[in-house]
């Protein structure tokens, strides 16, 4: 269901009522609860959540029902088979795929605030797989294929808008890696090809193509399925499908360190080592398998377990306008000038940048961004000068030197890492929880993300993707 705004996603859910899918779905719901009122599992693999429809929610207002809860609060357990740190895309996706497509459901993913609350709640939600490197663009295309059919998927209206994606070049060399980037990215039949001023005028009529602009428009790298989505919707879809199977979602439940015996280092952590659990401000929880999935917190976790990551956190801001008519209909990047842009389906213009330049865990935005954003942007399109700012804020980003993430194993036992997401992990979301559960599932590195082992490092073999994700998106 790519391609809807809010208005046409409302439209299609009504269409949908001539199935009438809803009533199964109340059923669903009432069949599902104890008499306590806690919902029993009825997850099984291939069964999905019930759908959302406007049916039920006119139902549900004529009896003055409030919607069910869309995960179960349900106290923490001792021991699980997995533990999953961290409540962002990347650890629910990994949940998900873990009971749907492997049947692990005694699974719990901790949450030291809420579900979303890191940068999946607070991306700009772009996604695309216009990557430079041979590896990244298998990868963030298999992510780009299950968000086509995550609607679907889910049960809940994800929002995808497959609106074009455009990287402009402003000089020589930067049209050169356009052209790299288009030939990898043909290799792979993906769509993506470099467009000159006149064509990229006629896709974005408000872009200045002027050949007397301060940085003027030499050509762009044009990616027709790339597009933004509802990230909110996803993370929740997420964290709904995975409570079906039967996984458990536990907010403002914090990781304080992780257990590890016979390791190198001390308390048995560090190479060698193996997990057998975490402390966390609730007690302890066993489990022979714990996963990182904490993006910008990512260190701090490793370090728990003995394992050391190249990683630095950087925090990335973004801001948002006031809404006006639509009059943008792809999203817009300039790699030189740092900026971006989007037009969300309200109306409002999003844009973003390239991470602050140093490290750092603050998330306050500050008035260097919006004045630096507000100059690039103005020479891009001079006619939304006009327009006010509404608010900006800012995320954590783990940055990795070569710009691709840490994925699988690593020297201890049990501990797993799916980190180094950087200011592009968004997209990733899907694809790397999807891989993440075959690899716990099977002790195997899937093919996938064989290029993304932190052994990489050691080896001196770096997936470099700078040329394709300097700019944060
Ligand atoms: C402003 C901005 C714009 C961006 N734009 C894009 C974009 O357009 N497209 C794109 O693909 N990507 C984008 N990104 C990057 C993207 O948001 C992240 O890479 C992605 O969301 C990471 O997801 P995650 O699930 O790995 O981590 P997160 O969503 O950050 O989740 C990590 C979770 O770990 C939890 N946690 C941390 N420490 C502990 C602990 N000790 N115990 C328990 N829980 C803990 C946190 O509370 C948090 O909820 C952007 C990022 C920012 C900040």
């Amino acid at each position: 269901m790519a391609n809807l705004s809010i208005g046409e996603g409302f439209i299609f859910t009504l269409l949908r009522l001539r199935n009438y899918v809803e009533p199964m779905g109340l059923l669903n719901d009432v069949a599902s609860r104890g008499a306590s009122g806690a919902k029993k599992i009825v997850g099984s693999r291939g069964s999905k959540p019930p759908r959302y429809s406007a049916a039920g929610l006119i139902a549900k207002g004529l009896r003055g029902e409030s919607w069910p809860r869309v995960w179960r609060d349900v106290p923490l357990r001792s021991a699980y088979d997995v533990i999953i740190v961290g409540g962002g895309v990347h650890g629910l996706a990994t949940a998900y795929y873990l009971a749907t497509n492997h049947g692990i459901t005694n699974v719990a993913v901790l949450d030291k605030a809420y579900l979303g609350s890191g940068g999946s709640g607070r991306n700009t939600a772009i996604v695309r797989s216009n990557y430079l490197t041979p590896e990244g663009v298998a990868f963030y295309d298999r992510s780009l294929a299950l968000y086509n059919s995550m609607t679907d998927d889910l049960n809940i209206n994800v929002m995808f808008s497959e609106r074009g994606h455009l990287t402009l070049a402003h000089s020589d060399s930067a049209l050169r890696t356009m052209h790299w980037r288009a030939e990898v990215n043909k290799l792979q039949n993906i769509d993506s090809s470099v467009i000159d001023p006149q064509q990229v005028k006629e896709i974005v009529p408000s872009l200045n193509v002027s050949s007397d602009a301060h940085h003027p428009i030499a050509g762009a790298l044009y990616h027709p399925p790339g597009g933004i989505i509802r990230h909110d919707a996803v993370v929740w879809g997420y964290a709904r499908g995975a409570d079906h199977h039967g996984v458990e979602m536990h907010q403002k439940t914090e990781v304080l360190d992780i257990v590890c015996t016979g390791g190198e280092g001390p308390d048995g952590k560090g190479r060698g080592g193996k997990v057998t659990g975490v402390r966390t401000n609730r007690g302890d929880v066993s489990a022979p398998i714990v996963v990182n999935c904490t993006a910008g917190w990512a260190t701090l976790i490793s370090d728990m377990a003995g394992v050391r990551l190249p990683i630095t956190t950087q925090p990335l801001q973004a801001a948002v306008t006031e809404p006006v008519k639509v009059f943008l209909p792809a999203v817009v990047v300039s790699g030189s000038l740092h900026v971006y842009v989007s037009q969300t389906d309200r109306g409002e213009l999003v844009f973003g940048a390239a991470v602050d330049p140093f490290t750092n865990y603050n998330v306050r935005g500050s008035l260097d961004f919006t004045e630096g954003l507000a100059g690039h942007i103005l020479e891009l399109m001079p006619g939304v000068s006009k327009m006010r700012l509404l608010r900006q804020w800012a995320g954590l980003c783990d940055m990795t030197p070569d710009y691709s993430p840490v994925m699988g194993f690593t020297p201890v036992d049990g501990f797993l890492c799916d980190v180094g997401w950087g200011t592009y992990g968004f997209k990733a979301g899907p694809v790397a929880g999807e891989q993440m559960a075959e690899c716990i599932a099977t002790q195997r590195t899937p093919k996938l993300i064989e290029a993304f082992k932190l052994g990489r490092f050691e080896a001196g073999r770096l997936v470099g993707e700078k040329g394709a994700a300097a700019v944060g998106h």
